[in-house]
């Protein structure tokens, strides 16, 4: 009697129920542990690339393979070891959340349901919990009902969606059949202040626009866009036979957390007939804090971050202050129906019509992806477990240490506190010497403040990144972390110190 391998197959990935129940129950304790104490190990090794390419080994991809036990250990060795952990209390790089442990049980049931989210009865509940979610992102900035939305990989993702939504809207020729070199094209203008984030630059580059369609208009003392110079380049362009076709506004910029006027800026694409595009993929969600908090130090912001409201799109990024593991952003259309017109091709394969009750909810007419994960259920989960009350305190204790930093900064002799707008706080190190003329001594002071940044990175105390403010080079320290405390930012000013003085030594003698 023949053995029939196919009748009763031996896969090699596959784990019987009682070894995936031992691996995984061993996983969870090691994170368990591994996370409860990051604040008391270094936040990164600082290794250079060739230590981290030597620890993982110069490995053939193996002939046969290991048991999964064996390679899974091995991993997570691997990643201890040789990791930056942004769940520690003292990093503030860049924009990046705080990763909640709910949202990594989220991850690992999304996978095990494993739904494509691209047809709707591939993913029925998945899909009606993305909607949901979306919605609720909508409701949290202000912009309810959202008519129209997905969640993506992240900012530059939900930036570029609301972009090709745009484009797809507002270009006066059908440029989804004819292209940029439509007979009766005109040349596409996008305005936007030079403090936006580089996804502006990729988009016109990669969806054929050009570079040079972007005007750049000049910001005021608080790095915000000016209106009235906005305007002048709308009607000048327009005059000339241009196109103006959309102003692309920051609710939070990357560098110091600017948020343009959008009140006045929202009053002049509505007269205008220009789409207004919300990047808020940094500060979006501030607008749910109150104007007592947003404008306790005569900020004014809280009026503009409201006017997310009078929006046609917005980005927001729910892996940065939703606190959701990567990866996950969200773009969010006014008008509904304007996704599924810059996305949808539906192909003879498919049979996602639906059953004619409702109208069919297909996110791969929405987006860009065919086939999409469930990343929603962490988003999902995040909202349910904080709510708005536990976001309204969270991301409000975020900028409340924002200003404790700045404080701390402004009375430390050797720091000049430079900015301090939403979660971020940007800030140099001045040796006493140069004090009294720092003008004078402004290469010097970016030469050593760009090392300190670099020496504090690998340091593996804390994290902090830089900004470049009229030409200085500044640390910038922004919170997405609701594992911060208060006693973890009093003492950032003399660790910081401390290193800026050897600095200071050994590269200028003082
Ligand atoms: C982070 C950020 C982006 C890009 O988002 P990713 O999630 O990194 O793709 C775009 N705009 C602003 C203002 C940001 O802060």
């Amino acid at each position: 009697m023949s053995h029939d391998p196919l009748a009763r197959r031996t896969a090699p990935l596959d784990l019987g129920a009682d070894e995936f129940r031992a691996l995984g129950h061993d996983l969870v304790d090691w994170i368990a542990d591994t996370l409860g104490g990051v604040g008391e190990r270094p936040l990164t090794p600082g290794e250079p690339r060739s230590v981290v390419r030597r620890a993982l080994g110069a490995r053939p991809l193996p002939q046969r393979g290991r048991a999964a036990g064996e390679v899974l250990t091995e991993a997570r060795e691997l990643l201890a070891a040789h990791s930056l952990w942004n769940g520690h209390p003292r990093f503030w790089g860049y924009v990046i959340g705080s990763p909640s442990p709910l949202g990594m049980l989220g991850d690992l049931l999304a996978a095990a349901v494993n739904p494509n989210c691209g047809g709707w009865s591939l993913s029925p509940m998945a899909a009606e919990m993305e909607a949901q979610a979306v919605g609720w992102i909508g409701e949290l900035l202000g912009f309810a009902p959202a008519t129209d939305g997905i969640l993506v990989s992240g900012g530059n993702m939900a930036n570029m969606v609301c972009f090709l939504a745009a484009r797809t809207a507002r270009a006066p020729w059908d440029v989804r059949t004819h292209g940029l070199g439509a007979a009766d094209a005109k040349r596409l203008r996008v305005y936007t202040s030079a403090e936006t984030h580089t996804w502006l630059d990729k988009s016109v580059d990669l969806f054929g626009l050009g570079e040079e369609c972007i005007r750049r208009i000049p910001c005021d003392d608080r790095a915000r866009l000016r209106p009235d110079l906005l305007a002048a380049a709308i009607d000048a362009d327009r005059a000339a036979g241009d196109e103006p076709w959309m102003v692309v506004a920051s609710a939070g910029t990357v560098s110091t957390g600017a948020v343009d006027p959008l009140r006045a800026i929202a009053a002049l694409c509505a007269e205008r007939g220009v789409w207004l595009h919300v990047d808020g993929a940094y500060g979006g969600f501030a607008a749910m804090l109150p104007a007592e908090l947003l404008d306790a130090r005569g900020d004014d912001v809280a009026a503009d971050l409201h006017a997310i409201a009078l929006a046609d799109s917005v980005a927001v990024d729910p892996h940065k202050w939703l606190y959701v593991p990567f990866e996950a952003g969200c773009a969010l259309i006014r008008e509904p129906g304007l996704l599924r017109r810059a996305f949808s091709h539906v192909p003879p394969y498919y049979n996602f019509a639906g059953d004619g009750e409702d109208e069919p909810l297909n996110f791969y007419e929405r987006g860009p992806q065919n086939s999409r994960g469930f990343r929603a259920l962490k988003v999902w989960l995040a909202l349910q477990a904080a709510g708005r009350d536990g976001y309204t305190q969270m991301i409000g204790d975020d900028v409340r240490l924002a200003r404790v930093l700045f404080d701390a900064i402004a009375q430390h002799a050797e720091f000049e506190a430079v900015t301090q707008g939403l979660s971020i706080t940007t800030f140099r190190y001045v040796p006493p010497a140069w004090r009294a003329d720092t003008a004078a001594h402004l290469d010097d002071l970016n030469a050593l403040n760009r090392e300190l940044c670099t020496r504090i990175q690998d340091g593996g105390d804390l994290f902090v990144s830089n900004a470049v403010s009229a030409e200085r080079y500044l640390l910038r320290a922004c919170f997405t972390n609701f594992r911060t405390t208060r006693a973890d930012v009093e003492g950032a000013p003399e660790t910081i110190a401390r290193t800026g003085r050897a600095i200071a030594r050994e590269m200028f003698g003082l």
